[in-house]
């Protein structure tokens, strides 16, 4: 059989792969990229994308709600679902448009298909060989789904960016990212949302202020939160609507029962020990600082990692393995601290560096010192509704470098970024302070704070 050869090839077409083979072929690489769905992987087509679409509506809903206490006289006569989703779509599709060229632009081969290892320097795709020194593994991973009967009854979040029309009422399982940031989309659109949770609160990885202010504010804004229930069962009634059974008993039916319990990797198809790999118990491929697997010459970049699941990770840690091999920046690799991530949440979240509770841990409670502020932003002291936003600065040390910043509120996520890039150069509490406000907006009291 013939083999035709690259100098690199990326397994998987989303936020990793397609960063990690673009980097490379800038640098002169001979590259293939192998994808078996549409180019863009979770993000762009059942991530990232699509819900932020989905948030802005929620956002715009929100707002309609309160447009009447500025003064306006609007009759909201509701949301057409297929226009959304029809604009939403044509976005999308539009992505896919601009990575075809991209992908041409860069000489990147295209190869679609479903790939797995035939050795450590070989790939098989639709029955063909597609060899290279450097392949960069970025499968990414799929909804996880219970191991619970009549789990197939519910949908999970790639189900949910295929709804046809919004569902009148939805259970929606699970306490992470996705499960507070569907509920709160649903929420706003119209839907009467139930989130059934295994603990006492959502987000528990979280600093404690943020998971507490998010689940006041869901529960103000209407999601009935169903705490200490694990799933046990799912059954249908007589209307054809899934009923979940919890560790707490029977919940009533909704027409749409969502999991959002995590992701679960994509790793087990890939024919890995041809390859001399394998997977962790949980499923990931495990690589150094360097994105190395054991075996040389096969690298892993995003979800399959397990490290930080997000876009700007994967794309990260793609782009500097990619120079690190074609553009000779020998010890180039990704810091994986100090990560800022938004949690779409109604309102946002913004969080980057350690929580209150792992700083105590970390340095003792007698070395950190921490402000805290919580006030209604001024877009709300003239509505009815007042979401407040809650801001924490967590410092150590006599010279009070900030460790750790946490957001919820009112623009939270277009707040992050900039402090981010202070904090990860380590800015102390004076050196929020030395910097001039900018008024009036919410961020400024971030430099203001006492
Ligand atoms: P993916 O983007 O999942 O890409 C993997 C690709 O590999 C897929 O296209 C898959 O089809 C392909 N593939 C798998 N196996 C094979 C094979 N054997 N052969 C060929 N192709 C294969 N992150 C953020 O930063 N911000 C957000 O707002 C955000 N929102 C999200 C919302 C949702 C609902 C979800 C599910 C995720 C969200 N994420 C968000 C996370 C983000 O989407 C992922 O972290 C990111 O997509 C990971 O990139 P990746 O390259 O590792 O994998
Ligand atoms: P997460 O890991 O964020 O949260 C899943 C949570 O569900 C768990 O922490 C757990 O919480 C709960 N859970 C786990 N198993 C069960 C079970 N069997 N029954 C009930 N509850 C269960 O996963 P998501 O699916 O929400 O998101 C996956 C990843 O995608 C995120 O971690 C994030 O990295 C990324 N993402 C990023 C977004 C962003 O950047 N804005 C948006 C969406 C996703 P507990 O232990 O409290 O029960």
């Amino acid at each position: 059989m013939s083999i035709e050869e690259f100098d690199y090839i990326a397994l998987g077409g989303g936020s990793g792969g397609i960063a990690s083979a673009a980097r490379a072929a800038q640098n002169g690489a001979k590259v293939a990229l192998v994808e078996y769905k549409e180019l863009g992987g979770t993000c762009v087509n059942v991530g990232c994308v699509p819900k932020k679409a989905m948030w802005f509506a929620a956002q715009i809903a929100d707002t309609l709600e309160l447009a009447g206490d500025y003064g306006f006289d609007i009759t909201n006569n509701g949301l057409n679902w297929t226009t959304l989703i029809a604009a939403r779509d044509h976005y999308i599709s539009n992505i896919h448009k601009f990575y075809d060229g991209y992908l041409e632009r860069l000489n990147i081969k295209h190869i679609q298909g479903f790939g797995c290892f035939v050795n450590e320097n070989t790939l098989e795709v639709n029955g063909k060989h597609y060899s290279a020194p450097h392949i960069v593994l970025a499968p990414g991973g799929k909804p996880t789904i219970p191991d619970i009967p009549g789990a197939e009854y519910g949908t999970d979040s790639d189900g949910f960016f295929a709804l046809d029309h919004c569902p009148e009422s939805c259970t929606v399982v699970g306490s992470g990212y996705i499960a507070v940031e569907l509920a709160g989309v649903l929420n706003s659109l119209g839907c009467k949302v139930t989130q059934v949770i295994r603990k006492a609160s959502v987000l528990r990885e979280f600093d404690t202020m943020l998971s507490e202010e998010v689940f006041l504010a869901m529960e103000n804004s209407g999601i009935n939160i169903v705490i200490d229930s694990t799933p046990e069962k799912v059954t249908i009634n007589e209307d054809g609507q899934p009923v979940l059974h919890t560790t707490k008993g029977e919940l009533p039916a909704t027409e749409t029962l969502l999991w959002a319990i995590g992701r679960t990797p994509q790793g087990d198809a890939l024919n890995l020990g041809a390859a001399g790999l394998s997977t962790d118990e949980r499923g990931f491929i495990q690589t150094d600082k360097f994105q190395n697997t054991v075996t040389n010459g096969i690298y892993a970049v995003g979800d399959i990692t397990g490290r930080a699941q997000l876009t700007p990770v994967a794309v990260a840690a793609g782009r500097r393995l990619a120079s690190r091999l074609f553009d000779n920046q020998t010890d180039l690799h990704l810091d994986y601290s100090v990560i800022p991530t938004v949690v779409f949440s109604h309102p946002p979240i913004g969080t980057v560096g350690m929580t209150e509770q792992q700083a105590n841990d970390e340095y003792g409670e007698d070395n950190i010192k921490v402000y805290k502020s919580r006030f209604t932003p001024m877009f709300s002291a003239l509505t009815s509704y007042k979401q407040p936003v809650s801001m924490k600065l967590v410092t150590t040390g006599d010279e009070e470098k900030v460790v750790g910043c946490h957001l919820i509120g009112l623009a939270a996520d277009e707040m992050l970024q900039g402090f981010a890039v202070a904090i990860k150069m380590g800015a102390t509490k004076a050196d929020f302070d030395n910097t001039v406000a900018i008024h009036p907006t919410s961020s400024e009291e971030l430099v203001t704070m006492t």
